[in-house]
């Protein structure tokens, strides 16, 4: 007899900011350790969540590079936010399977909460330094490789912060 399999995950390309992606059911954070606001990409989630999250993310800190921990989304539009560490480039190693590590465990993680779509942003490539060629090969490689292993989800979004970052991606696609 043949199985019927549901479709596959689909891998979505664009630019945006990453707190205004309301169609997300998880949004992901490219978190700092303490998991607390700051520059970039965690800056713009606290702000947005408002104070709660700061809250609620206190237990759960520190993260090692790697890891995904999850939490409520408070005022952002999102059921939940997935807060990753990524690797700061050139002092957390391998960097390479850190990163990886990342995206694999959101994706498993977010997908054990039964949702269907999650945006993230490119993690590490901001203030951690990470070379974007190489972290947009990693993460679209990681993707791909989880989206058999998925039951839930099936939209997983780039947010790219812009036009540029954005051709890296596709290039990589
Ligand atoms: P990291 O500390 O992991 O390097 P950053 O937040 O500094 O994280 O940056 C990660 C990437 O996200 C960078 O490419 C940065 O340009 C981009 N970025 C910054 N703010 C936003 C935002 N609001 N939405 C989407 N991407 C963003």
């Amino acid at each position: 007899m043949n199985e019927i399999k549901p479709p596959l995950a689909q891998i979505e390309l664009v630019v945006g900011d990453i707190t205004q992606q309301a169609d997300a059911d998880i949004i992901v954070n490219a978190a700092n350790a303490q998991l607390e606001s700051g520059g970039g990409v965690a800056g713009a989630i606290h702000r947005a969540a408002g104070p709660d999250l700061a809250e609620a993310c206190r237990p759960l800190a520190p993260i090692r590079p790697g890891k995904a921990v999850i939490s409520p989304a408070f005022r952002l539009p999102n059921s939940y936010v997935i807060h990753c560490l990524g690797p700061v480039y050139g002092r957390d190693e391998p960097s390479d399977t850190l990163l990886a590590n990342c995206y694999r465990n959101a994706l498993l993680l977010a997908d054990k909460q039964q949702v269907k779509s999650i945006a993230f942003p490119a993690i590490s490539t901001g203030i951690f330094g990470f070379p974007k060629e190489k972290a947009a090969e990693i993460a679209l490689r990681t993707i791909k490789s989880s989206i058999p292993s998925l039951q839930t989800i099936r939209t997983i979004r780039m947010v790219l912060f812009d036009q540029a970052d954005l051709t890296i991606f596709e290039g990589k696609l």
